[in-house]
């Protein structure tokens, strides 16, 4: 018996389900991960004790001293990997890292403009009810009606026609490369800061198999957890001109006292992220999103009413497109979970249905990836996610739920723990 289970059973029963979910079932939601045992070590550990308002060697309170050495590891780490002039690893998460950005960069009544969120933006880029959409003038670019991709004239037009103090360049939701270039090219013509939000990707930055935004933008931030596979919580990247802004941005002006052990676990991740063993990874990650955008463009597939959006994925997920099948987001995302595939509906662009249900799911896979597949295990995945879209509502799960539990059983998650 643990501590846990001796002073709050229910809890502790929570954890173990969380556990057996976990390694039981096939974790293909794109900004999920499975952090390391050690993350796990430096996140679950006396570090979250200590209050630490201010940075490493200028706090406001006493007995800092190895904290102070943890958050100067991660800082010279980020830096290091991601090649930045400055790194702030304080943010608890991912909005509140882009909320610190938006304060640095401007003041509330100021324009950005963002991907429209129904084409894959993020909520922290201009969304109605969110802190972005309430303070900040909004503008938004869409995706090509017909490619589906971002299209440069179409953000060089918009930005023309809004004027915005902040262009943002970033998505949650989109399966291909950004120009960070003509970014660069159209903040510097509308006279705009450039802000990078690379949450998803910075894994693949990290790893270089993905363009760096960071000689680009004035300002990247990023999550932690995605591909990157470290603890939930964000950081951001700037160049040195901005270092004071940004660090006074995040505390105190959105956050107090940062979280120790999440910072402690950060530094290790960017450690992992530093190695061949990441590397390796991030390049099984792209395979296996390649082998499914490839299996789901069969015309199986396609006669059942099932697309890949753009036809293809530059990165580590993709997007189907649902709208001529059987099946909604819903329902779709409903039978894979039946068969013990998670993963998440999402709206495809110009989307019929609403946000609730939607006509599309978002497939990604940096956890199986981090589980140890390879291209054998995600041609296996891609087939069983392509059969359950085929055949719909008649589809027999009993079978696919055994194929799924042979994936599971030949790559334990988290042996021993
Ligand atoms: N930015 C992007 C592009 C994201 O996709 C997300 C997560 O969904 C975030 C920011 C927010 O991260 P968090 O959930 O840690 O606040």
């Amino acid at each position: 018996s643990t501590p846990l289970a001796e002073l709050d059973p229910e809890i502790a029963a929570v954890l173990d389900g969380e556990l057996a979910r976990q390694r039981d079932t096939l974790e293909m939601i794109a900004s999920e991960n499975f952090v390391p045992r050690a993350v796990l070590e430096a996140q679950g550990s006396v570090l979250t004790n200590k209050y630490a308002e201010g940075y490493p060697g200028r706090r406001y309170y006493g007995g800092c001293e190895q904290v102070d050495i943890a958050e100067n590891l991660a800082i010279a780490r980020a830096k290091d990997l991601f090649g930045a002039e400055h790194a702030n690893v304080q943010p608890h998460s991912g909005a509140q890292a882009n909320a610190a950005v938006l304060h640095a960069l401007i003041n509330a009544g100021d324009k950005i403009l963002g991907l429209e969120l129904a084409h894959g933006g993020h909520l922290t880029h201009g969304m109605k009810i969110n802190f972005s959409g309430k303070l900040y003038d909004v503008g938004a670019y869409g995706v090509d009606p017909e490619s589906y991709r971002i299209e440069m004239d179409e953000v060089r037009k918009k930005a023309l026609e809004h004027r915005p103090d902040v262009i943002i360049a970033g998505w949650s939701a989109y399966p291909r490369h950004l120009d960070f270039a003509a970014f660069r090219e159209i903040a510097d013509e509308v006279g705009a800061k450039l802000w990078v939000d690379m949450a998803h990707f910075a894994g693949l930055v990290a790893a270089d198999l993905h363009p760096s935004p960071v000689p680009h933008a004035d300002v990247v931030s990023s999550t932690v957890h995605k591909t990157i596979g470290g603890p939930r919580s964000g950081f951001i990247l700037s160049k040195g001109e901005y270092a004071k802004k940004i660090d006074s941005a995040v505390f105190p002006g959105q956050q107090g006292g940062p979280l120790m052990h999440v910072i402690a676990a950060k530094a290790v991740s960017f450690k992992v992220a530093a190695t061949e063993s990441f590397k390796d990874r991030q390049e099984r990650t792209l395979r296996g999103a390649s082998i499914i955008a490839e299996r789901l463009s069969q015309p199986d597939v396609a006669a059942a009413g099932a697309s890949v959006l753009t036809g293809g994925t530059d990165v580590h997920l993709v997007l189907v497109d649902l709208r001529n099948s059987q099946l909604d987001g819903q329902q779709a995302e409903d039978l894979l979970h039946d068969a013990g595939i998670t993963v998440n509906r999402n709206a495809v662009p110009f989307d019929p249905r609403p946000p609730r249900v939607t006509s599309g799911l978002r497939i990604g896979t940096p956890a199986l990836a981090t589980r140890g597949f390879g291209d054998a295990e995600f041609t296996e995945v891609a087939d069983i996610i392509a059969t359950a879209l085929k055949q719909g509502a008649a589809t027999d799960v009993t079978a696919l739920s055994a194929r799924v539990a042979k994936l599971t059983a030949e790559f334990p998650l988290y042996p021993g723990l």
